[in-house]
């Protein structure tokens, strides 16, 4: 099986399937969907992405157990990294970690059990998380593709990454009256109204000095459309970038607004979901008990600071998690994945879908 693995991780990493090559991304989707062409595929097309969703059977169930997802697009790379190089047990290239061997993995394992399982399995398969899952999976969603459980095939080193952060992107203007810098008393200064609100919101969310599982805020832009020294600017913003635990859904945003001074206005102008997936949940415990068994590691659960396809299906309530083989060095010149990882990857999934 590992031979398999390897062989299809070459096929996609030879395809430069980038945001700009709507025809690569094509020509990738439909190179995974030939090992599959015996099942049920539906296409998806939005803005230049194409994705499928594939399933044993003639009709699409109402809802899946559990879907297994994998993006097939890549950060652009270097003209060599598009031809996989096997070296000390590792498979070098463009996608190799991130993430065309995880789906080549996925692929493989479904051809194998979606006819022998009695639950329904879909493989999702998408060409646009680089550029947001917009597209891709949370089109899928849109369009009614529903599971109990999803999980995508990111390397996590066969570590379950069972949570990452939310984001949020807000714009605070403060507005004031221009006067000459002479005469402070005629104007009202909307520079400093922010720095009031900017204060209020460094007490509320310190830098944190060393990496935490907390939620965070990035001071990212102070801006006034004042050039002059000599006036004192009746305009004035700040943007920032709030990066919240699963834990905080409920209270972040009130939170935030309760910083604002009643007299500045806020602009959301990006509120992206977290995702989780319950420890105490079946799908993990099963799963942390395949890891146990098959790799004959301890099962580690992980939280990501920053986001995957996971969260479009946290945002509808379902249990989305990250799990997959080791590897690292994603989106740089030295991107690997360890090779036996794949194929223990590849027998914990089986093991687990098996046993659900
Ligand atoms: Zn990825």
């Amino acid at each position: 099986m590992l031979k398999n693995i390897i062989e299809l991780t070459k096929k996609l990493v030879q395809i430069p399937s980038i945001a700009d090559k709507p025809e690569e991304l094509k020509r990738v989707l439909e190179t995974a969907l030939k090992e599959v062409s015996q099942f049920s595929i539906e296409r998806f097309y939005e803005n230049n992405n194409p994705s499928a969703i594939v399933y044993s059977g003639k009709k699409r169930p109402d809802k899946f157990r559990v879907i297994l997802s994998g993006h097939l697009d890549v950060v652009p790379g270097h003209k060599d990294q598009y031809q996989v190089i096997e070296k000390n047990g590792r498979l070098y290239g463009r996608g190799t970690d991130d993430m065309k061997a995880g789906c080549a993995a996925i692929i493989l394992l479904f051809k194998e059990l979606a006819d022998k399982l009695s639950f329904p399995l879909g493989l999702q398969l998408t060409t646009d998380e680089e550029t947001g899952g917009f597209a891709g999976v949370k089109h899928q969603v849109e369009k009614g593709i529903k599971t109990e459980f999803f999980l995508t095939a990111e390397s996590t080193q066969l570590n379950i990454k069972n949570e990452a952060k939310g984001v949020i992107w807000g714009k605070v203007t403060a507005k004031g009256s221009a006067a000459h810098s002479a005469y402070l008393w005629n104007g009202n200064n909307a520079a400093w109204k922010i720095k009031a609100f900017l204060n209020k919101l460094e007490q509320a969310f310190p830098v944190p000095k060393k990496e935490t599982w907390q939620t965070t805020v990035n001071l990212s832009l102070i801006n006034t459309p004042n050039q002059t020294f000599n006036k004192v600017p009746d305009k004035a913003s700040a943007g920032f970038d709030c990066r919240y635990i699963p834990a905080d859904r409920g209270s972040i945003l009130a939170k935030l607004k309760s910083l604002v001074p009643n007299d500045l206005s806020l602009e959301i102008l990006e509120n992206e979901s977290f995702h989780y997936c319950s420890p105490k949940s079946e799908f993990i415990s099963k799963l942390s008990n395949s890891i146990n068994k098959v790799a004959n590691q301890q099962a580690i659960l992980n939280h990501g600071h920053g986001a995957s396809d996971a969260r479009h299906y946290s945002a509808v309530g379902t249990s989305a998690i990250e799990f997959g083989p080791i590897g690292n060095g994603l989106h740089s010149d030295d991107e690997w994945v360890d090779t036996q990882s794949l194929l223990l990857f590849y027998n914990v999934l089986k093991e687990y879908l098996l046993g659900l």
